[in-house]
């Protein structure tokens, strides 16, 4: 069986343990392939690599940099089949999904190549001959933990920015879906960047991400994943006080108010939580609707959800595919079981699919439960599959404070045709990014994406994200040097 090795210091090597873990198909059972299991030596392995490779890559100009960036991004573009193919293999995601996923990493890539002139420092001019310069440069050695749902996307929106800037890096992909990843990495092996400025380590997350968290070579962590693995991150990371950015968990609202177009907020919705079974953080799991269109608007919705196609992800006409894991899969059943003893009203979905195609396989059917309310765990925790509450207020008031009643703080929708009350949406609720009569789409890369409350608080997209890869030194020149004379003697 093909055993997929990591890259410490430009080459591709087996965990210095020796160890592998199989890695399944989660939508067929099958064994795909083996991969490294890395340990903390191996992490000591790469941070040292990519310490010793910033002495030069650090300062390479930003023309180097960028035609190495863009050169990545060339072979990306080649490779977009064998990348996606490898994504959607281990994680469930779907082949459409994965393939424009393998060209955002390029386009994301040839962005940041693009803007790295771009990067601002200081200069103040004072009295008595002072100038002080703000110098902004590289932080070092960079770690790069993503999650198993998006992986190659997370990447790349931290990767791309980090060695834009200068520094180098350690990526540590989650252990159940790095296919992908290594895909990408061996684009930028082939590039010829240098060896060592980009490293990956394979391995569970609870041994590779804490070495990682306790290496005093790195400098900072760009960690994406649950709010709870970020909290045991922050305790780790304070050994050296590490810079984190942390990009965590979701419960986001989607408002539908009565003078909404239902289709498209129904549609919007539907996309943006099922086609990825629900393992998006940025779902709008939470849909609060108004009174007066509640009961039309539940009726269609379920209507047009049990009629999803679920099936393997590698095929074209496949709607949603599996959820990623065993454990995934028991964690939403359990939620369901939750959301049915708090009294939440199951209007379609709600079981395991075990027959036929799906037998081997970790598939959901795609749930709704309608007339939840805010208190119930269903709408508070990250259920982080294809189960979509759906709740009822009857004033923007109480939408507004629904909304806001969460521990998280990452993206929220609404669904209005009145510009005052879209307006007083975009002021009164606290989300990171948020969208009015659409759901998803990214309008821009320029536009930065600022994580809030307890879904983090790092920086995405745009010059704002490549800049918190830098370190500002503050430094004053004298023009000729003069006595202070403070002292007598
Ligand atoms: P986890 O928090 O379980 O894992 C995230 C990554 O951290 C994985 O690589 C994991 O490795 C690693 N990890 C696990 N334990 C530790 C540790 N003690 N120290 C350091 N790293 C560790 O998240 P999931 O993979 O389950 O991803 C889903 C979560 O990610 C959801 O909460 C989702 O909302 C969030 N997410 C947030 C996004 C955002 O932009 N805000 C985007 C996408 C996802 P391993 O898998 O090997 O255990």
């Amino acid at each position: 069986m093909n055993v997929q090795n990591m890259y410490i210091n430009g080459e591709w090597v087996p965990a210095a343990g020796g160890k592998t873990r199989l890695q399944r198909n989660p939508a067929t059972g099958a064994e795909i392939c083996l991969t490294a299991e890395g340990g903390a030596e191996d992490v000591a392995r790469a941070s040292a690599a990519a310490a010793e490779s910033f002495k030069a890559w650090g300062k390479t100009s930003a023309a180097e940099r960028a035609e190495l960036m863009n050169k990545a991004a060339d072979i990306i573009d080649e490779r977009i089949e064998e990348i996606a193919r490898a994504e959607s293999l281990c994680s469930g995601q779907l082949l459409a999904g994965s393939r424009g996923d393998a060209q955002s990493v390029s386009s994301i890539l040839r962005y940041y190549a693009g803007i790295i002139g771009m990067m601002r420092g200081h200069s103040y001019n004072q009295e008595q001959g002072i100038t002080t310069v703000c110098l902004r440069e590289p932080i070092g050695v960079v770690g790069l933990i993503t999650p198993w749902n998006a992986p190659i996307v997370i990447l790349i929106n931290a990767l791309a920015p980090a060695i834009a800037a200068g520094n180098t890096v350690v990526i540590k992909p989650s252990s159940i879906t790095p296919l992908g990843t290594a895909e990408v990495v061996k684009c930028f092996a082939d590039a010829g960047f240098p060896a060592g400025v980009i490293n990956l380590v394979l391995g569970s997350g609870e041994t590779i991400g804490d070495a990682m968290g306790n290496d005093p070579r790195i400098g900072k962590i760009s960690f994406t994943g649950g709010t709870e693995t970020g909290k045991s991150l922050i305790r780790a990371s304070a050994s050296n006080v590490k810079l984190l950015a942390l990009e965590l968990g979701g419960k986001s609202p989607v408002i539908v108010f009565e003078d909404a177009d239902t289709d498209a907020a129904i549609d919007n919705i539907m996309s943006m939580i099922y086609s990825m079974a629900g393992e998006l953080c940025i779902a709008g799991s939470r849909v609060l609707v108004q009174s007066s269109i509640y009961d039309a608007f539940v009726g269609k919705l379920a209507d047009r959800v049990s009629r999803i196609h679920v099936g393997d992800p590698m095929d074209e006409d496949t709607e949603m595919g599996p959820v990623v894991s065993e454990v995934q899969m028991k964690k939403v059943l359990g939620y369901i079981e939750t959301g049915k003893a708090e009294g939440a009203r199951l209007v379609t979905g709600g079981h395991a699919m075990t027959d036929g195609e799906y037998a081997k396989g970790f598939f959901i059917e795609p749930t709704v439960f309608a007339d939840v309310t805010n208190d119930m765990r269903i709408a508070r925790e990250e259920i982080f599959g294809p189960v979509l509450c759906v709740l009822r207020f009857d004033t923007e008031e109480e939408a507004f404070d629904i909304a806001n009643d969460t521990i998280y703080g990452l993206a929220a929708g609404c669904y209005t045709k009145d510009l005052g009350r879209a307006w007083r949406f975009a002021k009164t609720v606290t989300a990171a990014v948020m969208w009015v009569n659409t759901y998803g789409p990214s309008a821009s890369e320029n536009a930065p994406i600022c994580c809030l409350k307890q879904s983090g608080y790092a920086v995405e997209m745009g010059l704002e994200c490549l800049e918190s890869f830098t370190l500002i030194k503050n430094v004053s020149f004298m023009e000729e040097p003069i006595m202070f004379g403070d002292f007598r003697g």
